[in-house]
């Protein structure tokens, strides 16, 4: 399979925070190798900014070393990195004041797509926003991308979402949830909406439950003051897994298209039932060592008294025609077995067993996995091969996208494509302002119940699946989690 690169349009890619960590780590790795593979047309260049007082020589400098040291295995040449590092130029600003914005200005070109990447902490995102407007350099055409957390509940996305929209067209802004950039993700709505095999099957009628794990075997080490004001329910599940499982269970949208595609998904969100405090599970780890030094998540957030969860599973139902009956288990944690995030579609069992005394009929599971190795599997029941009679014996049908795109070289960074999408004008991978804020609306009387229950988070082993309560949650609805890594 060889894959097809079609240049951009010229642009001019300012990127705030360009010294940060986000940066470094993705985003320009993800722009270089977009303009190694060929993607960048004529005359498309990157202006880093931030408060350090570098000089454009020094900016291209980190930049190569952030891009050998981050830019996935890639080989590179220098004369690559060189080619790639004399696109860039810099400019020093304080978003908060009010110098150094002639500076950006006078780079800009009129006639280059204007792209305005935010990777700064989001206290920042409402200055640049009415800086970018009121000195001009924002064109009505210009785009501006935000990094979550897009507020921390309904209040506040609101706010931020007026803020935003005092400068900027709804379509001219790209909040990025990372996870739908992921090869995976897209290939979700190809499997649904680009085969006939799975539509047909997809509804309550025929899946008995849907389970979306996002599984992470590191702790909060190094950002635990941040983590501790906000708990896996703000952190992952009002973003991420609601993204999962959005695209799992939304109706055929009428086309590819930014808001047919976010219509649908805001659709799923409203259908969401309240979910009651008996149908969650919160945990936190705790700490492998018995001394002074410790290293459990209350550790780690600095709180000794921390009632932060590090941990959550929730059943979740969607109250509409094709899902009533189809309960949606969603789990995330840190500090887990295994680092893995993956949909698994259990399938109902055959209605009539014809082969009893062969075996087990194993139900039929369908695994969309993200990570690692992301690719698709379904589970089917097979006869076991060989003599013995008809004795039946589960096999995977496995597909691995790492063998499958061997021959378009390597698996592709969910930056990579999110930042050209940007580039192209093309929303239908980032969140609508509407979507955030029902998914805040969705999440918040959620998280004001175990406030007001004063729940405490029920601790659990690091290296293990999460607390026992996550067993008992999905146990007594007579089913049973997959293993973390199975
Ligand atoms: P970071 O490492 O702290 O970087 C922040 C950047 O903002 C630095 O370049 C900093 O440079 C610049 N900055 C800070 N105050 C500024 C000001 N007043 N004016 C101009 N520039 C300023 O943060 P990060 O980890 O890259 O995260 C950036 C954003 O991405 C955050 O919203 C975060 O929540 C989000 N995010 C990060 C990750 C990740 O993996 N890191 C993942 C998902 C989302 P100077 O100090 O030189 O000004």
């Amino acid at each position: 399979m060889v894959s097809r690169v079609i240049p951009v349009s010229s642009f001019d890619f300012v990127l705030f925070g360009a010294t940060g960590d986000l940066a470094r780590r993705k985003i320009l790795p993800a722009l270089f190798h977009r303009f190694q593979i060929g993607q960048f047309g004529e005359n498309c260049r990157i202006i880093g900014t931030s408060r350090s007082e570098l000089t454009t020589e020094e900016f291209r400098s980190q930049t190569a070393d952030a891009v050998r040291e981050f830019g996935q295995d890639v080989e590179t040449t220098p004369e690559e990195i060189a080619a790639f590092t004399a696109l860039l130029d810099y400019a020093a600003v304080d978003v908060r004041g009010e110098t150094g914005w002639d500076a950006i200005r006078g780079k800009l070109r009129d006639d280059a797509v204007r792209a305005f990447y935010l990777s700064v902490g989001p206290s920042l995102f409402t200055d640049i926003a009415r800086r970018l407007s009121e000195t001009g350099i924002a064109t009505p055409d210009s785009r501006i991308v935000l990094e979550k957390p897009f507020g921390h509940d309904l209040a506040s996305a609101r706010a931020l979402n007026g803020a935003l929209r005092a400068h900027f067209e709804e379509q001219q802004i790209y909040r990025i949830d990372h996870y739908l950039g992921k090869e995976t993700v897209q290939n979700l709505m190809a499997l649904r909406f680009a085969n006939s095999l799975f539509e047909p099957l997809w509804n309550s009628s025929h899946i008995d439950h849907v389970q979306i794990t996002v599984a992470e075997s590191i702790g909060v080490e190094g950002r635990g003051e941040y983590y501790d004001k906000s708990g896996a329910m703000r952190d992952m599940v009002q973003n991420h897994l609601m993204q999962l499982l959005c695209l799992t269970a939304m109706e055929p949208p009428a086309q590819f298209a930014p808001n047919s595609v976010r219509d649908e998904k805001v659709k799923v969100i409203e259908a969401l039932r309240p979910v009651s405090q008996a149908s969650i599970a919160r945990g936190q780890y705790r700490s492998r060592n018995s001394d002074e030094n410790g290293d459990g998540y209350r550790d780690h957030a600095g709180n000794a008294a921390s009632r932060t969860e590090s941990y959550i599973a929730l059943k979740v139902e969607v109250a509409n025609w094709r899902w009533a009956g189809t309960p949606f288990y969603l789990r995330t944690g840190k500090r887990l077995r295994e680092r893995v995030s993956e949909i698994a579609v259990y399938f109902r069992d055959p209605p009539h067993n014809i082969f009893e005394g062969s075996g087990p009929v194993h139900g039929n599971v369908l695994v969309i996995r993200l990570q690692p190795d992301e690719g698709i599997t379904l589970k089917t029941t097979i006869k076991d091969p060989g003599p013995g009679g008809m004795r039946l014996t589960g096999a995977n049908l496995d597909m691995t996208f790492a063998d499958e795109l061997a021959e378009s070289g390597r698996p592709q960074d969910a930056y990579e494509r999110l930042i050209m999408d940007v580039i192209r004008g093309n929303q239908t991978l980032f969140m609508r302002g509407d979507e955030v804020e029902a998914a805040w609306a969705w999440t918040d009387p959620i998280i004001g119940g175990w406030k007001d229950a004063g729940d405490t988070p029920q601790p659990y082993d690091s290296g293990s699946s999460g607390p026992d309560d996550s067993l008992l949650l999905i146990h007594r609805d007579d089913r049973q989690w997959r293993g973390i890594g199975a």
